[in-house]
């Protein structure tokens, strides 16, 4: 029975006083629970006689609340004070049959409590239209030695289709670039053993091509004398580097004057108005259509690591300021690669899509990020069978989520999904480093400062009564 699992569930939400108790109250609080369980038991039966609509299931919900708050209550209390084995076998088989009435359960969809609102129309669009351009950039480039995009890979939450409803999607897209003939790009990953690196850099080389001058269309730029180039110049080492360094800023003017002069060639099928601007790393494009809707476009840029799923990339650095020729690895092309991942391998495709909204949706005001909430999605989408996240277990599987952070709070412990978790699918390509290593906390911060490791549990507290909140008044 729907309701029944949904009272477990919403039972749990009510917090433990561990104040120490005798066995007289004990007994007493017994008897009461004995009383309100058979109040609710009433309270269902009424509900039962007046139909299960959603309304009416809402509105049974907020009468009984009292009853199940103050129920639940006690009864962890006796859970915990007369934990005995036959108590445990008794628990342990009532759970068991719960679990088979919600197994035989399909009136609780998902969907009626969390319907999935997707921006992935407007991804496929914005994605078709940079597509176009870029394109177009490889056939206007093939001759130049600027750097060539590649097509671009949609990252973060638009893509991965968890941004709150809410709010404006800003629709990100990754353009990989590639050395033009005759240069090289080397990774200098900055400070060894330090993952994922932050102090990363391009450097950009000549290579020699002697001997390839015919198949490369050019003349070595090392063993060719100056007078004897010509008009055959390095451009991307010259204008796009800062020494001997692929600059972020100086990238993202060259690209928004580049895509300002292709649009204007290029004719869509629809008319789109483009206003691009570089933002100090990357590329914010506005773009407007006939019926004056905005779509948002911030193009970052990225040297693919060997042949990995792991990119250095111009994203914007917010702590202090670096130089403009930092290019942090990011795992943004792995986490997208890990979603698809799981998409191809689930009956629904965009079936966790709900549950991050829902995260997104409760944590906010909140000092708990969305990344943070993604990772332990992300670990728990490995680590429970994908079948369990059918639609009927989406409530379980909303409570692992706060129930996986609370854990990860009072332990002060979030691993890194991508750094020394050896359970990242095969698929997902990683340097070598990154699955050797030790694994990365990313609450380290709580380990060094207790109060706000205390404020983070109580943070945990809120995100439990909003979700309960959620569940029962939907909002
Ligand atoms: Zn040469």
């Amino acid at each position: 029975m729907a309701l029944a699992f949904f009272f477990a569930l919403l039972a749990q939400r009510v917090s433990f006083v561990g104040d120490e108790l005798d066995a007289e109250t004990l007994e007493r609080m017994r008897e009461r629970a004995v009383f309100l369980q058979e109040q609710m038991t009433l309270q269902w039966q009424h509900v039962e006689n007046v139909g299960q609509s959603w309304m009416g299931i809402r509105a049974f919900l907020s009468s009984v609340l009292p009853y199940w708050k103050v129920y639940s209550l006690l009864e962890r209390m006796r859970e915990v004070f007369l934990r005995d084995e036959e108590k445990q076998q008794e628990k342990q088989q009532e759970q068991e049959e719960k679990q088979k009435e919600v197994e035989k359960e399909d009136l609780f969809f998902a969907d009626l409590l969390w319907p999935v609102e997707s921006h992935q129309s407007n991804c496929r669009l914005v994605h078709f239209l940079l597509s176009g351009v870029i394109d177009f950039f490889q056939y206007t480039l093939a001759d130049t030695f600027y750097p060539v995009p590649e097509r671009a890979i949609g990252v973060g939450s638009a893509y991965e289709d968890w941004s709150p409803p809410e709010n404006e999607p800003v629709y990100c897209l990754l353009v990989p670039l590639m050395a033009p003939r005759g240069h090289v790009f080397h990774l200098d990953l900055g400070t060894p053993g330090v993952l994922p690196s932050r102090n990363s850099r391009i450097r950009v080389d000549l290579e020699c091509t002697c001997g390839r001058e015919q198949q490369m269309r050019m003349k070595c730029f090392l063993h060719t004398a100056w007078r004897k180039l010509g008009n055959q110049r390095p451009s991307l080492l010259h204008e796009l580097c800062t020494g001997s360094y692929l600059d972020t800023e100086k990238t993202a003017r060259w690209f928004q004057a580049l895509i300002e002069d292709a649009w204007k060639r290029l004719r869509f099928p629809k008319p789109y108005r483009l206003n691009a601007q570089a933002r100090r790393r990357s590329c914010r494009l506005r773009l407007t259509d006939f019926d004056q809707t905005v779509y948002l476009v911030n193009i970052l840029f990225g040297v693919q690591q060997d042949n990995t799923d792991i990119y250095l990339n111009s994203q914007e650095i917010q702590v202090g300021s670096v130089p403009s020729t930092t290019w942090p690895q990011t795992c943004a092309v792995a986490e997208a690669k890990f979603f698809q991942h799981v998409a191809s391998h689930a009956e629904e495709s965009n079936f966790y899509v709900r549950h991050m909204q829902v995260a997104a949706y409760i944590r906010a005001g909140l000092h708990f990020s969305p990344y943070e909430l993604k990772t332990v999605l992300m670990h728990l989408l490995t680590a429970i069978p994908l079948e369990s996240w059918k639609g009927r277990y989406f409530l379980l599987r909303v409570d692992d989520i706060v129930r996986y952070l609370r854990c990860c709070v009072e332990e002060k412990r979030l691993n890194h999904f991508f750094i020394g978790n050896e359970d990242v699918p095969a698929e997902i390509i990683l340097p070598q480093e990154f699955r050797a290593s030790q694994p990365l906390n990313l609450f380290q911060h709580l380990v060094q400062d207790p109060g706000r490791q205390e404020q983070a549990l109580q943070e945990v507290e809120e995100l439990q009564d909003r979700l309960a909140s959620l569940l029962i008044y939907g909002k």
